[in-house]
């Protein structure tokens, strides 16, 4: 056990957010510095309750009460063997995981939870700091080849876990750069890029191959992927954006917010969709939205308004999300805190321009939910003026052309590539990992998806295998 008496003594903590006014001035990390000893009491906090529910907020399986016990004992080298344990990258989840594991803490039945996510990336951070993090290549060989398609964080995991126990790895990329949504989706301001870079570094280092700009179904056709690759894994993403077909969408000025990030995050304010000077409207409240909101904050917006359709969420926990659930809270993220308005349950109906195709504004109307459905409110129809409306509607999952109908592999009736349960598709020795096979998701199980699948292939190629296998493709959040 940590502190026996740490979750009586000492409050939670976080690290603090930079002034408003200075991070929007740059595109860097939005926290304040977290000196290491307050750290070591943040994880002092931590119960060691004996059924850890963390573990199952997890979909890592991270050993967080081992490591805030070590973290607590100043033990960080012990600490970060633990976190690499069930983590190949905790720099990224540390960052940017939405920390289920802190909703599903034992200690925030009726007190704060252990700032555990915080505990997570100042471990990594020290561990790269102090030279602890190295390559790891193989011991030996083993002769067989292995393609994965898509270098977001499933196929990342799936790659630096086959290429350690032997397997010749190669990732295609259809960008111009390694990372899918860690480095173009994300912007800056929520995980600098460097960290991907470092971290790509020690993957190149042990071994992992890396082509960019080869788009796989094009470039390299389904017949040279089979002939030339013992197993492939599909870790392409769900790309698939939800539209909405309203009158006026043809409007210049109309993007998808995966239209307009990619380019953000590549020359920030000199972007060539840009919002500077603009009023904007998000369509969306989720985190993609945030994220086109901090960006447009960056980029000098006159105003930006984010509409979300569904009622506004409550501050704490309602009786539907008990503890240890992931509550459905209204949460105000970095980007919310650097100022724009939130409008809920309202609909867009109609984008609005003038004679040369520019769009102008929007019609909204208010709704509610009748049946299930969505039903405009009589009356409440009105115009808000944009020159820039970004649509973060969501994913509605694999991009289907090219790669996944050469390959002819099955899908499930959601219309993400179908696996078995060691997430095997229908097509003999091609698998499926992240979002590609679970629908748009978060960062955490695109991590353990890709190494469950790994210990799949590991398994297919070699018969057997020492991978670890955090979840099946049929795991999902408590609920
Ligand atoms: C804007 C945005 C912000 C987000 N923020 C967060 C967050 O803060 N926290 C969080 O947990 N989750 C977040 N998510 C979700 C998270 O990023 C995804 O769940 C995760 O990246 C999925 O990982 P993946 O490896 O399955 O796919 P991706 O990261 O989507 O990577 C797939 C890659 O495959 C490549 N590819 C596809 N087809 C081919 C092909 N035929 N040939 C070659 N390459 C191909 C794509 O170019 C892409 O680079 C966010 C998502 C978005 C869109
Ligand atoms: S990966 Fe996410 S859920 Fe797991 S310990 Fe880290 S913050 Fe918590």
């Amino acid at each position: 056990m940590a502190d026996p008496k740490g979750f009586l003594t000492t409050p939670r903590e976080n690290a603090s957010h930079r002034p408003v006014d200075l991070r929007l001035r740059d595109w860097r990390e939005v926290y304040e510095e977290f000196e290491h000893h307050r750290l070591e009491k943040q994880a002092g906090r931590c119960m060691d309750c004996g059924i850890p529910f963390c573990h199952q907020g997890c979909p890592l399986g991270n050993l967080i009460p081992e490591w805030n016990t070590l973290v607590w004992r100043q033990d960080w080298r012990d600490a970060i063997e633990r976190l690499h344990a069930t983590n190949n990258f905790p720099e990224f989840t540390g960052t940017l995981c939405p920390a289920p594991c802190e909703a599903a803490c034992v200690l925030g039945i009726n007190s704060d939870p252990v700032s555990i996510k915080r505990v997570e990336i100042e471990i990594i951070d020290r561990a790269w700091d102090e030279g602890w993090v190295t390559p790891q290549p193989p011991a030996s060989l083993t002769g067989k080849k292995v393609a994965v398609i898509g270098s977001g964080p499933s196929g990342l995991a799936a790659a630096q876990q086959l290429t350690r126990v032997g397997h010749d790895v190669v990732v295609y990329e259809r960008a111009d750069a390694v990372g899918g949504l860690l480095r173009y989706g994300i912007p800056e301001f929520k995980m600098e890029k460097w960290r991907l870079d470092r971290r790509l570094d020690q993957m190149r280092a042990e071994g992992t191959q890396f082509r960019t700009g080869v788009n796989v179904g094009v470039d390299v056709t389904v017949d040279e992927l089979r002939s030339g690759y013992d197993a492939v894994v599909l870790a392409g993403g769900a790309t698939a954006w939800r539209d909405l077909p309203v009158p006026g969408r043809q409007f210049t000025g109309v993007y998808q917010a995966m239209e307009y990030l990619p380019p953000a995050n590549k020359a920030y304010a000199h972007s060539p969709i840009n919002a500077a000077g603009k009023h904007v409207v998000v369509i969306g409240g989720g985190d993609t939205g945030a994220d086109c909101l901090g960006t447009a904050h960056r980029q000098g917006a006159a105003s930006v308004t984010q509409l979300e359709i569904m009622p506004q969420p409550p501050q704490t926990r309602a009786p539907q999300h008990p503890w240890p659930t992931y509550p459905m809270l209204y949460r105000v993220t970095s980007a919310h805190e650097e100022g724009g308005s939130r409008l809920y349950s309202v609909s867009t109906v109609e984008f609005l321009g003038d004679a040369d195709g520019n769009l102008q504004g929007l019609k909204l109307v208010e709704v509610e939910l009748r049946d299930g459905r969505f039903v405009p409110v009589e009356g409440t129809e009105r115009e808000l003026e944009c020159q820039l409306a970004l649509l973060a509607m969501g994913f509605l999952g694999p991009q289907q052309e090219g790669l996944v109908t050469d390959l002819g592999v099955a899908l499930d009736p959601r219309g993400n590539v179908a696996r078995d349960h060691s997430y095997a598709t229908s097509v003999d020795g091609v698998f499926a990992a992240g979002d590609m096979g679970r629908g748009q998701s978060l960062i955490v199980w695109a991590i353990a998806e890709g190494r469950s699948a790994a210990a799949a292939v590991d398994s297919y190629l070699t018969g057997r295998t020492v991978l670890p296998s955090p979840i099946l493709p049929t795991d999902r959040s408590i609920a």
